[in-house]
């Protein structure tokens, strides 16, 4: 018999666990999908379901302690004034500061930008670091704005939050569409308010206090999540066929460092479009015609797929989705051919799609642990800012080697354990130390 552990009639969902204590989605409602912040907290509830955490215990968890909403007034290079929307939402700090990243993009919005500091809070939780979670974002389509643009709107977003963050306060990070230059700027800004202060951004460049191997870091962490996973299912990454959706940061350093651990990556996208090769794509020429053109389409040596949404239909050994979120959604999941998916980006699969995949045992590597490698290297940086001491790229990479195994190994137990999915082992791990730190500091 089923038993009703979670509810929420406006939010869609419910979950239910069965007689052998699995936890299931049921119900999904009519009233179509449910927005980012509706689709993390369904996955937070479903562990903490399983947990047994009391009703408020559970809205604890699911309030953001902050939300700031700024205007952001800047002069464009014509002369006219532009106002854009800036976000920051600080989740949760029982673990430590909080912690995420910042991005640029036309759809960030109050509900996005609260899941991905909700999973910010259970990222640093389930790969360790001492941070809780947030994250920012400005609703810009940074295309459209110069290089001189870019900089006052950034400065800007540092002048209105500049009294929330800090080095041991909230510590921003690059994201979507955002890279060391913006990191450079927002420590440069700060450090005019508050003196010199390296450590209230991680991302920056290395010639700025930045840390070498943050870069790739993300990328590298999803690799080697993807070589633990496969050989804990008593497989190989050499020889896998890997596709790889999203060729920016995360992705390119994705297929880089798989494919030197011997992948072979068989097809990548980004917006311009989706390219195959099935004998692997030369990753490195790859990156060089994107960076060339704007874009993969038209990457000579490899075949064009019929649009950039169909390389998730690949039949290939793992799918990296390496983009935005909710890509992988209720109307698509049936049609995925990979075996194993690899969450490079942020929630990009809706909770109904991972019921879905679930069923067909397609097994998924969560976004909070599987891109943790960038946040986590964002600590090493952090450190080192701190200590004013430098480390080599051989010792950021054996530490986060160390991190990424460490982490994968303990929500691979948990998912055996309780006989539930690598996403709620994640979940379970991390509400587990988030909520006891709660608990030794107090409620507050
Ligand atoms: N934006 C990245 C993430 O979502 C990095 C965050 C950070 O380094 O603080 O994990």
């Amino acid at each position: 018999m089923r038993r009703l552990v979670a509810d929420d009639a406006t939010r869609l969902a419910r979950c239910v666990v069965d007689d052998d204590d699995d936890a299931v989605l049921e119900d999904v409602s009519p009233r179509g999908p449910m927005n980012a912040f509706e689709a993390t907290n369904l996955y937070f509830r479903r562990a903490a379901a399983i947990m047994q955490l009391s009703p408020h215990i559970v809205t604890l968890f699911e309030t953001p302690q902050r939300e700031v909403k700024v205007g952001l007034s800047i002069e464009m290079d014509n002369g006219e004034v532009h106002t854009f929307q800036g976000y920051r939402v600080q989740h949760d700090n029982s673990r430590g500061p909080y912690k995420g990243g910042l991005r640029f993009h036309p759809h960030v919005d109050p509900d996005e930008v609260k899941a991905l500091a909700s999973l910010m809070t259970w990222k640093t939780a389930v790969i360790d670091v001492p941070y809780g979670g947030a994250k920012g974002g400005i609703t810009v389509d940074p295309r459209t704005l110069s290089m001189a643009e870019l900089e006052r709107l950034t400065r800007r977003f540092v002048d209105k939050i500049h009294d929330i963050i800090g080095p041991q306060q909230d510590i921003p990070a690059p994201d979507v569409n955002t890279g060391s230059q913006h990191m450079a700027w927002i420590y440069d800004q700060y450090s005019k308010l508050h003196g010199h202060s390296p450590g209230v951004v991680t991302g920056k460049p290395v010639e700025l206090y930045g840390s070498l191997g943050r870069e790739a870091a993300t990328g590298r962490g999803v690799a080697i999540a993807t070589r633990e996973v496969l050989k804990a299912q008593g497989k190989s990454v050499v020889g896998a066929t890997v596709a790889v959706q999203g060729f920016g940061n995360v992705g390119t350093f994705s297929a880089r460092i798989l494919q030197q651990m011997g992948a072979k990556i068989t097809a990548i996208a980004d917006v311009s479009g989706a390219v195959r090769n099935n004998e692997g794509i030369d990753v490195d020429a790859a990156i060089a015609f994107a960076r060339s053109t704007g874009g993969v389409r038209g990457f000579p040596g490899a075949e064009a797929l019929k649009d950039a949404n169909a390389i998730l239909f690949e039949p290939v050994d793992v799918l990296v989705p390496a983009a935005l979120g909710g890509v992988i959604t209720r109307d698509n999941a049936r049609d995925i051919r990979a075996k194993l998916i690899v969450e490079g980006a942020n929630g990009p699969t809706t909770p109904e799609a991972d019921a879905i995949l679930d069923g067909r045992s397609i097994v998924q590597v969560p976004d909070i642990y599987a891109n943790a490698g960038g946040v986590t290297v964002s600590y090493f940086e952090w450190v080192q800012n701190l200590q004013q001491f430098t480390w080599t790229e051989e010792e950021v990479n054996d530490k986060l080697e160390r991190k990424m195994i460490r982490g994968f190994e303990t929500i691979w137990k948990v998912s055996l354990e309780k006989k539930v999915s690598l996403r709620t082992a994640a979940f379970i791990v991390a509400i587990g130390r988030v909520g006891k730190a709660r608990v030794l500091r107090g409620i507050s």
